[in-house]
């Protein structure tokens, strides 16, 4: 579904990506684990189009999509829950959810997706006339989830969706991917969070220093010695 070649990507001297190589499969949840700064925020920014790589390939479905901008990208079935959330903290629930849902055609269709995400959030059902900058991080979490689900992506890009979360809303958080997913949606899945990534993952690849260090299965990524030691903690 998702093929990303020989990417690379620089912030003038400083090097972020270089030359990275790795494919999503239709139907799975694909993690790209890795510590602060490894490039996992730069290769999302690439894939939906807020930056465009400086050599190397993004083909979706076949396509390159690596010329396009934000907004083709996300007609294309694509969209992007941004890392530390950005709702827009001065707009309700529901404006919030409207702004996810620019590149549908007609308010019919603009309800159905408001009355979907309303189903799997209901607490932001409950607040849709609240300001989004009154929630907690947890319902900021969902309503950059619920905003990104707006424009019906094929494909959901994921950037450290547990970011700052307490502990029993990182496994809320976690349940809704997987609900997300076993409803049709494939995703790419960045956290720092290797443990729980790698619980719902099929697949996984390890970023250092803007280099693919290692991939697999999750499971056979769970197993790794050096994966345990530098991202599991043992
Ligand atoms: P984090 O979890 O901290 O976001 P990350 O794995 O997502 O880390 P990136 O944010 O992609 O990593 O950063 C990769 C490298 O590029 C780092 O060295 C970072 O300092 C650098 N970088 C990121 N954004 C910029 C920018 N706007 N200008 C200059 N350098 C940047």
């Amino acid at each position: 579904m998702l093929s990303v070649e020989n990417l690379h990507y620089s912030y003038g001297a400083i090097k972020a990506l270089n030359g990275i190589s790795f494919k999503v499969d239709e139907g799975e949840i694909v993690a790209l684990i890795g510590a602060n700064g490894a490039g996992k925020s730069t290769t999302l920014s690439n894939i939906s189009g807020i930056l465009h790589p400086q050599q190397g390939s993004i083909k979706y479905r076949g396509t390159d999509i690596s010329k396009l901008p934000p907004h083709k990208v996300v007609e294309a079935g694509i969209s992007l829950v941004p890392e530390g959330r950005r709702v827009f903290s001065r707009m309700t629930v529901l404006e919030n959810l409207e702004m996810g849902a620019y590149i549908r055609k007609s308010k019919a269709e603009v309800n159905e997706s408001i009355e979907n995400v309303f189903t799997r959030f209901e607490r932001l059902k409950e607040r849709r006339n609240q300001l989004a900058g009154t929630l907690s991080g947890g319902e900021q979490q969902m309503l950059a989830i619920g905003r990104a689900l707006m424009s019906k992506p094929k494909l959901l890009l994921m950037d450290e969706p547990s970011m700052g979360l307490a502990p029993m809303l990182v496994q809320e958080i976690f349940s809704i991917i997987k609900e997300i997913n076993d409803s049709g949606t494939t995703i790419l899945l960045v956290e720092q969070n290797a443990y729980m990534a790698l619980s719902v993952a099929q697949h996984a690849y390890v970023l250092e220093t803007g280099a693919i260090a290692l991939s697999g299965t999750a499971e056979e990524m769970a197993n790794n010695p050096a994966v345990k030691k530098a991202y599991l903690g043992e």
